[in-house]
């Protein structure tokens, strides 16, 4: 065993017994390399983070610059930093009039729990709404919003005054009533499996928020950035929320995230007291410079438009009487198998021919199928082989 695998094992705090444990040398595009001299094709993108691919030049530019000008310098919200404005001013141009006020925070998690916070305050009311199966993230915030028993027992009590629905149901939309501040969700959610919203309901839970004057909140974590075929997923369904959360590839492989909401609404974090949300590395300059540059790429590029060629292709090649349904939108996809074990036989089959596959996180039967926005297409049709080859060779039991 190496020293760095034998201090991973003895130093780094585990999450699982069962960690993936490649030994990572570096990264290029849709490739990463092990010390052990293998190439994988990462089809999950660092779970939907390398959307351009790993280290591109124009990020790893971006972050050189901003490294040798200047990197913390200040908290978050005080000094004006060139890197955070030109981000703001760029993902303002691509949202509507009432998502141009964006807060920046380091993670997901961070940004769910800044909407959260943001909600309760703007509204003055308590109850939260959130759905079954969902994921926000593991603070003790974004963790109280996620449908999940199995995650959250461990951790009972979180907040109180938390309301489960089930997704897509229309019969329990009268939950949401004038003592809500917020509803919480992902317009596809991504580790409940892959499981787009139908646009009808989610116009549905709009008029219902607006209704009863409760904020609605979209998590496009996962979903943002391009990754769906629009630079958001609320693009595709013609909703737009009160307030955005984005993070994962919004800094290109760099760790940043952010909430976007109207002026009116952002009133709530100046006020009674001031600097009551507050944070120190939030939208860090080396993080935003980063992020800016991705965005630029992404616009510039018209990524969007490659995450549908990929979901062209990736419908095309993976069909099968092994597979129950490929689901989800542009490059946010998962392949729904028939059986827990066929799906650990494929996905070990795919690992050993160096394809990088994973499970989602509340389902155990869905393939996540995610990979880098600019995977070259000659590298996207070899890849869909080695899987559609793997499941053909592994029938469900
Ligand atoms: N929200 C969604 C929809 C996610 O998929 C994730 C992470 O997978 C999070 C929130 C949490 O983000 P982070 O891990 O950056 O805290």
């Amino acid at each position: 065993m190496s020293s760095h695998k034998t201090a991973f094992f003895n130093h780094i705090a585990q999450t699982s017994d069962a960690p993936i444990g490649l030994e990572i040398e570096y990264a290029r595009g849709p490739f990463f390399y092990t010390t052990d001299g293998k190439r994988y094709t990462d089809f999950i993108s660092g779970i939907a983070v390398s959307s351009l691919g790993h280290s591109h030049p124009e990020v790893v530019q971006a972050v050189q610059d901003q490294a040798a000008k200047h990197m913390h310098v200040m908290v978050y919200g005080e000094f004006i930093q060139k890197p955070q404005s030109e981000l703001a001013q760029l993902l303002a141009s691509q949202l509507p009039d009432n998502l141009q006020r964006i807060y920046f925070v380091n993670s997901g998690t961070e940004a769910n729990e800044g909407a959260l916070k943001l909600a309760k305050k703007a509204t003055g009311r308590r109850k939260l709404v959130a759905f079954r199966d969902s994921y926000h993230g593991d603070t003790h915030g974004a963790l109280s919003v996620t449908g999940r028993d199995v995650y959250r027992d461990p951790y009972l009590p979180l907040l109180p005054d938390v309301t489960f629905l089930s997704f897509n149901a229309y019969d329990e939309l009268n939950l949401i009533d004038t003592q809500t501040a917020c509803v919480i969700m992902e317009p596809i959610q991504g580790e409940g499996g892959i499981i787009p919203a139908d646009a009808d309901w989610l116009k549905a839970v709009r008029k219902r928020c607006s209704d009863v004057g409760a904020l609605l909140i979209f998590d496009e974590i996962q979903s943002g950035m391009g990754r769906t075929g629009e630079l958001f997923a609320f693009m595709h369904y013609n909703v737009v929320p009160d307030i955005l959360c984005m993070a994962k590839a919004l800094g290109g492989g760099m760790p940043i995230g952010a909430f976007a909401s109207s002026d009116h609404i952002f009133e709530a974090f100046k006020y009674n007291p001031p600097l009551n949300h507050v944070t120190t590395f939030g939208g860090h300059p080396v993080s935003a410079a980063a992020a800016h540059a991705s965005l630029s790429v992404i616009l510039r590029d018209n990524l969007p438009e490659r995450a549908k060629l990929i979901e062209n292709e990736v419908r095309e090649v993976l069909k099968s009487d092994h597979i129950a349904e490929i689901r989800g939108k542009g490059a946010m996809l998962g392949m729904q198998l028939k059986s827990y074990e066929q799906t650990e036989r494929v996905v070990n089959v795919c690992m050993r021919k160096g394809v990088l596959l994973g499970w989602t996180l509340h389902s155990n039967t869905l393939i996540r199928l995610a990979p880098p926005l600019t995977i070259p297409m000659d590298v996207l049709k070899d890849t869909l082989h080695t899987i559609i080859q793997a499941v053909e060779e592994n029938p469900p039991d």
